[in-house]
């Protein structure tokens, strides 16, 4: 199973001075994998999705809902049940151990493929893996899928509470306890520590408060209150809810997708044309305006992560003049993609790419193209966060552990992945931006939508880069209040290109067919559109990616059941992008400020909290409808238990 490689942690100290040497053996490492397996061919889409989970614990006495730190002891109840199957491939889904001691992740026991007809057991997986977890859940705790935890980091938050110790442990944050790390693998604790130390103060994550009308103004807090020795009144700013916690981000939930792609370069030309694609599925996901209490300005959870893994020093992000072989470095470790690395994508590199110089050399040397390598030297300017004795001496030419290392604490939208050594997995990309939704329902039609969209790029040879400022300009706005309908997203005009077939053009006459052969410059390129119109199309201007797909849809074989199942789930994405169904956001924003305890102050108290959990688990479970997020409550006429999947007799009669 996916467990992390066990092992005793190097302090930090230990851990940086053997940085280069990670770097260096990382790179080689890369190399042999490259040489070994940049032929490899003929791999078949196969995809997966991961889900992670939070457990709640309702005190129905008191009305409160806290997180219950019990996360390991249920995993190894999970990897023993896993060990005793008498076929290991009978799992239906796997279970993994995530950053916080409230976390799980879930992933299906095997990847999905190639056929549409996955699409229907999606959402049953889903379903599932809550079955599963629900029969090891104690009284009152719950398997939630909730992006931000409300009251995260209040006093009390979890179960059991645990005071804060700012002077000492991992993470000497005001408001979250080491306990709340998953005490289950050292990993998670060492990369705290590391990032704290290499950043050399803790990290400081500053969100714009939302202002209602009895929100003190400025907002500022006393942090003394919480034993503040004066770091969190010189990082706070006012009117902003101030965080100073990896766990505020790295305990936040996500949705993720990996695909396989035939070959190296489908796998590239996917990279490429996803990422433009994440600012607007985080809009389209946006689920967490809420933390520490607070209603924040802002409804998706990336900028909170990104802060809060961002190990880099103050001369690294410029507040200090730089100190010999120092340089600035613009974006934390967590951020969105910074380079292209298709050919198509190449003209659109357009920001300023800090690459580590002999890495890079490493890797031209040993014949890797100059996209590739300037990708790959990219992720090598950082350190290593977190190292175990027992992984230091590897075997260069069979280990790819130390290459792992880097690649896996760059947590960027989208991450090239290449094949494990002596594996069958072939080359894969991760598409990583979205917020997890509260039903099984959203996740898997998020999660269909995207799938789709690989394959109708693909099959339509469409082109969707954009330049990287601006993909970093929409990750911006993706993330304000309400974005979904107030922003304008910059997106690419004509997305079909001169090898496109008629299809890709449906319902849009005007659509040049012809246009990749005509870019006179960058500019002309891309135009700024609302997630509506990206999504739904605009009369003679744009196609739109869901009349793309239907498009797509409609010259294949697909039987009544899965072509129903997927009718639902682009229906949903449909709505929410015209505005007729909400954002997870913006309901959540409504039932707390509608909430007759709320005193329009911006706060969240223990009771709404506890309301609003409780409503969201008896939506989840479809004990009560939610036209708002999910559409109509039709009722199923089938046999399945969940309410708002439309049943295949009003499927077909639509
Ligand atoms: P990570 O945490 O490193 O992103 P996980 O193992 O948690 O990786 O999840 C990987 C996802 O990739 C899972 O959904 C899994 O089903 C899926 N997957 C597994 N094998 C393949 C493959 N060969 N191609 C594509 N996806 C795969
Ligand atoms: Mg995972
Ligand atoms: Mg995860
Ligand atoms: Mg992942």
């Amino acid at each position: 199973m996916g467990l992390l490689s066990e092992g005793s942690p190097l302090s930090w100290e230990e851990t940086k001075r053997r940085s280069e040497y990670v770097r260096k053996h990382g790179i080689i490492q890369f190399i042999n994998l490259y040489h070994k397996l940049r032929d490899r061919q003929g791999d078949i889409l196969k995809w997966g999705d991961e889900v992670e989970y939070m457990i709640v614990k309702f005190d129905d006495g008191n009305k409160t809902a806290r997180l219950s730190l019990r996360a390991a002891e249920i995993l190894e109840v999970f990897h023993n049940e896993h060990d005793s199957l008498p076929e290991k491939d009978e799992a239906r889904c796997l279970w993994h151990p995530e950053y916080a001691a409230y976390m799980l992740e879930a992933t299906p026991g095997h990847p999905y493929g190639g056929l549409l007809a996955h699409f229907n057991v999606v959402e049953a997986n889903m379903r599932y893996r809550r079955e599963q977890a629900a029969k090891l859940m104690h009284p009152g705790e719950r398997l939630m899928t909730l992006t931000s935890f409300p009251r995260i980091g209040c006093p009390a938050f979890t179960e059991p509470v645990h005071p804060t110790k700012p002077t000492s442990g991992a993470t000497r944050s005001l408001f979250f306890p080491d306990e709340a790390i998953f005490p289950g693998h050292p990993r998670f604790k060492t990369l705290t520590r590391n990032i704290r130390q290499r950043r050399g103060e803790k990290v400081a994550i500053n969100l714009p408060i939302f202002k209602d009308v009895k929100t003190p103004s400025p907002f500022v807090e006393d942090y003394l209150l919480y034993g503040d020795d004066g770091e969190a009144r010189r990082a706070a700013l006012p009117d902003h809810v101030y965080l100073d916690a990896m766990g505020f981000g790295m305990g936040c939930c996500c949705l993720q997708l990996t695909f396989q792609a035939c070959n190296i370069n489908e796998a590239r030309t996917l990279y490429d044309q996803l990422a433009p694609l994440c600012p607007i599925l985080l809009a389209l996901t946006a689920a967490s305006p809420f933390h520490r209490g607070l209603i924040t300005d802002v409804d998706c959870r990336w900028n909170v992560i990104s802060g809060a893994v961002d190990c880099r020093t103050r001369q690294e992000r410029g507040l200090l003049p730089l100190g010999p072989n120092e340089r600035r470095i613009p974006k934390s470790r967590y951020d969105s993609i910074s380079s292209y690395i298709s050919p198509q994508g190449e003209k659109y590199n357009d920001v300023p790419l800090v690459l580590d110089e002999d890495a890079y050399k490493q890797l031209s040397e040993a014949g890797i193209d100059p996209l590739l390598a300037r990708h790959i030297a990219h992720l090598f300017i950082r350190d290593t966060v977190s190292l175990f004795e027992e992984r230091l001496n590897q075997d260069d030419s069979k280990d790819s552990d130390h290459f792992e290392n880097i690649q896996s604490t760059n947590w960027q939208t989208m991450r090239f992945k290449p094949p494990p050594p002596n594996s069958s997995i072939g080359w894969r990309v991760e598409f990583r931006p979205c917020e997890v939704q509260i039903t099984d329902f959203e996740n898997a039609a998020v999660v269909c939508f995207v799938v789709l969209l690989t394959r109708v790029i693909l099959s339509y040879q469409l082109d969707l880069i954009i330049p990287i400022s601006k993909v970093d300009d929409n990750m911006q706005k993706a993330q304000k209040r309400n974005a979904i309908q107030s922003e304008k997203f910059w997106f690419r005009k004509d997305i079909t290109t001169s090898i496109s077939p008629p299809e890709a053009t449906c319902h849009c006459p005007v659509f040049p067919v012809d246009a990749s052969s005509k870019l006179p410059s960058n500019c002309d390129v891309y135009a700024q559109m609302t997630i509506n119109e990206i999504i739904n199309g605009k009369e003679g201007e744009f196609p739109g990616l869901i009349p793309l797909l239907t498009s797509y849809l409609s010259g294949m074989d697909v039987d009544a059941d899965t072509h129903c199942t997927i009718q639902q789930y682009l229906k949903l994405i449909q709505r929410r992008a015209s505005g007729e169904l909400q954002t997870t956001a913006q309901w959540l924003r409504k039932y707390v400020t509608t909430h007759p305890d709320y005193r329009k102050d911006s706060v969240i108290s223990e009771k709404i909290n506890y309301d609003l959990l409780k409503t969201i688990d008896s939506i989840q479970n479809g004990i009560i409808p939610c036209p708002d997020l999910l559409g109509a409550p039709l009722i199923s006429k089938t046999q399945d238990s969940v309410p708002q999947t439309i049943s295949k007799a009003e499927c077909s009669a639509e």
